[in-house]
């Protein structure tokens, strides 16, 4: 297949979905997280979950990267536009999500912050260019796959003597979220039997008498983009540590479907390996030119705090000890924050795959794209924006009292 309407054809999924259904063991639950929002929100935009036999459910993972930011680090974000009056430069999609004390970028922004919405770090860059007076701070978030555009961005920058141009940097690495979403698992002896177990939406059949000790995985639909950069070697340890299988899946529905049956195979046959689906893009190896880039720029930070999994040692990026002035930390430092999540919002589960969205009691009712109480929400790749944005699970409208009474 050639183009992207092929990985979309009706008739291949129906095929497809015949098989899993064929293939799929009646007499056992499937729980196959999706580690990226790109896959979940494939999975809800085309329906995907309803073309899966009962017995088998997508159990969404924290692989979005605006999600995982910890409230903490948008506060630090804010204090450096308002404390150090520096321009901070930021992606659109964390321009919305709440910080501490109902603030948020785009509120900072209202009050006179000067924060500006970018869509690549050259535009940071050129903003830097055309302000040499003025200290430009790059916001920079995201896993592997946007960590070598920063990295390219520091390395312009120090090229240039572009004196006025920093970078707050946020970078996490996958691999050692997926550890710990595996290792939190309950033991087998704790969970539901399978034949009680119903799939969907059944919370807990999935915790198990762990309560929140974790989620009970069968495989893993591992990251597409991700990959890319550093391929699928990565995760051969999940196979060798954790004896669960992990597919590397493409983000159109005809690659999570397809990736969704080389699990089931896996499974059935108690076969646990790392899988390439993904092929016309990922490679075992991944792109040796951006990790020798990465490895050049960033260094490893003992810890970072992630929302949901909080603090996971070496699981994210610091700037490295040659490349500290362009480091925005180091030249504009701000106090720490404790970064409390609002009251009820359930972002911290849902991104560990312990509920679902429609499982926080202010999904469609407090919180919608239009008002977002936490990240999930607001985010493209946020499972609780997937679960709203497809229209799949908002609940009926109210009727109106004037509505009620004229139906009287
Ligand atoms: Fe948080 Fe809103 Fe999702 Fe609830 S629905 S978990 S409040 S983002």
């Amino acid at each position: 297949m050639r183009y992207i309407d092929e990985f979309r054809d009706g008739e291949l999924a129906r095929g497809l979905a015949r098989t899993i259904a064929d293939e799929a063991d009646p007499s056992r639950v499937y729980r196959l997280m999706e580690f990226c929002g790109g896959h979940t929100h494939a999975i809800y935009r085309y329906g995907v979950q309803d073309l899966m036999p009962a017995n088998l459910r997508f159990v969404h993972g924290p692989g979005c990267p605006v999600c995982v930011l910890p409230m903490a680090r948008i506060d630090q974000a804010i204090a450096m536009a308002v404390e150090h009056g520096v321009t901070l430069c930021t992606y659109g999609d964390l321009i919305r999500v709440p910080a501490s004390e109902r603030n948020s970028l785009l509120k900072a922004k209202a009050a006179g912050a000067d924060i500006r919405m970018i869509y690549s770090t050259q535009d940071a860059l050129t903003i830097a260019r055309n302000a040499p007076e003025q200290q430009v701070v790059l916001f920079a978030i995201g896993f592997e796959t946007t960590t070598p555009p920063t990295a390219v961005a520091i390395k312009s920058a120090r090229a240039e003597g572009l004196e006025n141009f920093s970078v707050f940097c946020n970078h996490v690495l996958t691999p050692p979220a997926l550890s710990t979403i595996l290792a939190s698992q309950p033991a087998a002896a704790d969970l539901i039997p399978a034949e009680h177990a119903e799939p969907h939406r059944d919370r807990d059949a999935r915790l198990g008498d762990g309560g929140d000790a974790g989620v009970q995985l069968d495989g893993i639909l591992g990251p597409s983009h991700v990959s890319t950069v550093i391929g699928s070697r990565p995760y051969e340890y999940v196979p060798e540590t954790f004896a669960k299988p992990v597919v590397i899946a493409g983000f159109e529905p005809l690659d999570v479907m397809q990736s969704t049956l080389m699990l089931i195979r896996q499974i059935n046959s108690g076969r646990a390996q790392v899988e390439n689906q993904y092929t016309r893009a990922v490679t075992r190896d991944g792109n040796r030119k951006a990790q020798a880039l990465m490895a050049e720029v960033f260094s490893p930070r003992e810890t970072f705090e992630w929302r949901g999994l909080g603090h996971l040692a070496a699981s994210a990026l610091r700037i490295a000890d040659a490349y500290a002035d362009l480091d925005a930390e180091q030249r504009f430092p701000v106090a720490p924050s404790s970064g409390r999540e609002i009251k009820g919002c359930e972002c911290p589960s849902v991104l560990r795959g312990l509920m679902e969205p429609t499982d926080c009691k202010l999904f469609g009712a407090v919180c919608t794209p239009e008002n977002p109480m936490g990240a999930c929400m607001v985010s493209s790749e946020g499972a609780c924006a997937a679960y709203w944005s497809y229209g799949r699970f908002r609940r009926p409208a109210e009727p109106s009292a004037a509505m009620t009474a004229d139906a009287a």
